[in-house]
């Protein structure tokens, strides 16, 4: 029998791209690669890179320098490393990649995953192939299973994508061009995913896509169901007790959802509903589809059916043409919301975006300005909704072992991770614990009680 081969990959970016790189690794698992964490010992390494950030080109290729100094030094001991690049960089740079870097063996697009044994094999017989074309077949039914293994070596918590592309082209954003248009997985793939993921251990899924609730995948019965319906389907899946999703779109939080939120107790009371910007002059340059009193209205509807929800947002200062007034106006936003958390970046053009072309850029040093402002005003709020649980018992999700002896690291519903001392027996039990101590990064709590986990079905891989 031949030495397994070992694939390590490497993953940049968003929830997305770890997904995706379970999904390589899943993939690749019947032509016999064994995952494995560190690049050192590995016969493939995937970098799945993301284009999200400034300069992610750059990033990627100093990446492959590192990585390249690996291959020559396993080519000096008689091995031969193979290095793939996959992500959003991939499909958007291609042939330039195998141009410019002359160790890489193989450049594959984010909806071809599932074509790389056979990509692979060719690329260990020499050639140096380019695969970024949107194939016409269905990527997700193409890609393996995980195996039972590979659930459990991964967690009690797991994501699913449901949804990947975008159809709103924001003038700053790169998705529409890396992913492609909006594609929603059928449901049945979906639930069978799901069912899988309980059967090894998985009590939390997070239903992930670059714009998850404009989700409208085939269902059960034929009919396009919406992200609303999906949640409740997946509710009904025996050991699944938690379901989240994300990245949501102001104009696509539907009356239906909302309910969802009334109806399930497995849905979590934490939305990250990216708003980007308070001013409404700035929304409409940035092709947001939506305005600050369309952003509002969905809070409100939301808190209206359960108002402990609690939200997160994305925010980007400094886009062009952002007056002090209209960076006031976001500051008035986060105030009138009220966040437990955001992401905020400064605006940087994207080659290829309307965006980039845009006069009125604004100077660097004024969004730096502006950024910091934000942050404060963010970091106070978040502090404050963490401090507000001091003394109260939530429900946590025990995950994994911290980082003292006997203790477990869980997530509360809001997504905090609660550090708590508890047998290594109760992982994958959702516990109730009261916060003793609230942290900067988490909170300190006492086991009250849990349940033990439940048992791992007999069936499944
Ligand atoms: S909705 Fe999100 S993914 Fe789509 S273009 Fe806008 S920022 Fe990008």
């Amino acid at each position: 029998m031949s030495k397994p081969r070992k694939v390590h990959v490497k993953s940049f970016g968003c929830q997305m791209n770890v997904y995706d790189s379970h999904r390589m690794a899943d993939t690749l698992a019947p032509a016999g690669f064994a995952e494995t964490t560190s690049p050192d010992d590995a016969d493939l390494v995937i970098l799945n890179t993301c284009h999200i950030r400034e300069k992610a080109a750059q990033k990627v290729y100093s990446e492959i320098g590192r990585v390249r100094v690996m291959k020559e030094a396993a080519a000096a001991e008689g091995r031969r490393l193979l290095i793939a690049v996959a992500g959003c960089v991939a499909q958007a740079e291609g042939e330039e990649i195998i141009r410019r870097a002359g160790a890489v063996d193989l450049v594959v697009g984010s909806q071809n995953y599932h074509r790389l044994p056979q990509l692979v094999a060719r690329a260990a017989d020499g050639e140096r192939i380019v695969d970024t074309e949107f194939p016409v077949e269905d990527k997700f039914a193409a890609l393996a299973a995980p195996q039972r293994a590979a659930i459990q070596r991964r967690g009690v918590a797991s994501f699913v994508t449901v949804q990947e592309g975008c159809d709103k082209f924001c003038t700053f954003c790169v998705v529409p061009y890396t992913r492609g248009a909006e594609v929603s997985r059928p449901v049945a793939q979906i639930v069978t995913e799901v069912e899988r993921l309980a059967a090894g251990g998985v009590r939390e899924i997070t239903l992930i896509g670059q714009n998850v609730n404009a989700y409208h995948g085939p269902g059960e019965d034929g009919s396009a169901w919406t992200l609303g319906t999906l949640l409740r389907r997946l509710a009904q899946v025996p050991g699944i007790d938690r379901l989240r999703y994300t990245t949501s779109h102001p104009r696509d939080m539907a009356d239906d959802l909302i309910a969802a939120h009334a109806e399930l107790p497995e849905l979590m009371p934490y939305v990250h509903l990216p708003v980007q910007s308070g001013s409404d002059r700035l929304l409409a340059a940035m092709n947001r589809k939506h305005t600050r009193a369309d952003y509002l209205a969905a809070i409100e509807r939301l808190r209206a059916v359960r108002p402990d929800l609690a939200l997160s947002s994305d925010f980007i200062v400094g886009f062009p043409g952002e007056t002090e007034a209209d960076f006031r106006d976001t500051l008035a936003l986060i105030e009138e919301v009220g966040f437990a958390g955001a992401f905020s970046f400064m605006y940087s053009p994207r080659p290829g975006t309307p965006a980039a072309e845009m006069a009125d850029q604004v100077p660097q040093e004024e969004k730096a300005e502006r950024l910091q402002r934000l942050q404060a005003l963010i970091v106070r709020q978040q502090r404050s909704f963490n401090a507000s649980f001091a003394g109260r018992t939530l429900d946590v999700l025990l995950e994994k072992p911290g980082k003292l002896t006997g203790q477990l690291v869980g997530k509360s519903p809001y997504l905090q991770a609660v550090q708590v001392m508890a047998p290594r027996s109760a992982i994958g039990s959702i516990a109730r614990v009261t916060v003793t101590e609230v942290g900067s990064n988490s909170l300190f709590g006492a086991l009250v009680e849990y349940n033990d986990a439940p048992q791992l079905a007999a069936a499944g891989a």
